[in-house]
C-alpha cells in the first residue's frame, strides 16, 4: 500500500526530495517565477498585427490566386531569369506615407523571396528617401526607368 503523501508514479528518490526540501521550509520549484517578474509574452510585431495591416483572409485569398497565376518571380522574369515565386509583393506597399491599394491586382506581383529583400526593399527605400513612392508602380515594371544605380539586375 502506498503511502498518501506519495506523489503517485514518484520514485523513491524523487519522494524523499520533496521531504527533504520541505523539511527546510524551502520549497524548490525549479524554474517558477511570481508571474510579476516573468518574461512578458511576446507581443506582434510593433507594426501591429497580420491582419490590422491589411493580411487578412480576403487577401490570403486573393494573393493564393495571384500566385497561382503567376508562378514565377516577376522581377526575375524581367531579367530572363526563371525562378518560382515565394510571395505576392505590394508594389506600392501597404505603409506610410503612401498607402497602395491592398486587393487591387494591378498593385501586385509574384516575387522571389531574393528579389523582394533585395531589389524590392531597394527601390522601396530609394522611393522612400526621394519622396517618389508612386514612381515605385514605374520602377518596378520598368528597370530602364529606375535611378541608374538601381538599373543592374540585382540578386539578393
Ligand atoms: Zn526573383
Amino acid at each position: 500500500m502506498p503511502s498518501p503523501n506519495r506523489v503517485p508514479g514518484a520514485s523513491a528518490a524523487g519522494h524523499f526530495h520533496i521531504r527533504a526540501s520541505l523539511s527546510q521550509k524551502i520549497p524548490v520549484f525549479r524554474g517558477w517565477q511570481p508571474p510579476a517578474l516573468r518574461a512578458p509574452a511576446p507581443r506582434e510585431d510593433f507594426r501591429g498585427s497580420a491582419s490590422s495591416r491589411g493580411y487578412d483572409h480576403r487577401w490570403t485569398r486573393l494573393s493564393l490566386k495571384y500566385r497561382r497565376q503567376h508562378p514565377f518571380c516577376e522581377e526575375c522574369e524581367r531579367h530572363g531569369r526563371d525562378a518560382l515565386a515565394d510571395l505576392v509583393d505590394h508594389v506600392i506597399p501597404l505603409r506610410k506615407p503612401f498607402v497602395g491599394p491592398r486587393l487591387e491586382v494591378g498593385n501586385l506581383q509574384s516575387l522571389c523571396a531574393r528579389c523582394h529583400s533585395g531589389i524590392k526593399a531597394a527601390l522601396e527605400r530609394e522611393a522612400e528617401a526621394t519622396g517618389q513612392i508612386a514612381m515605385l508602380a514605374v520602377w518596378v515594371r520598368f528597370p530602364e526607368k529606375r535611378p541608374v544605380r538601381l538599373r543592374a539586375p540585382k540578386i539578393g
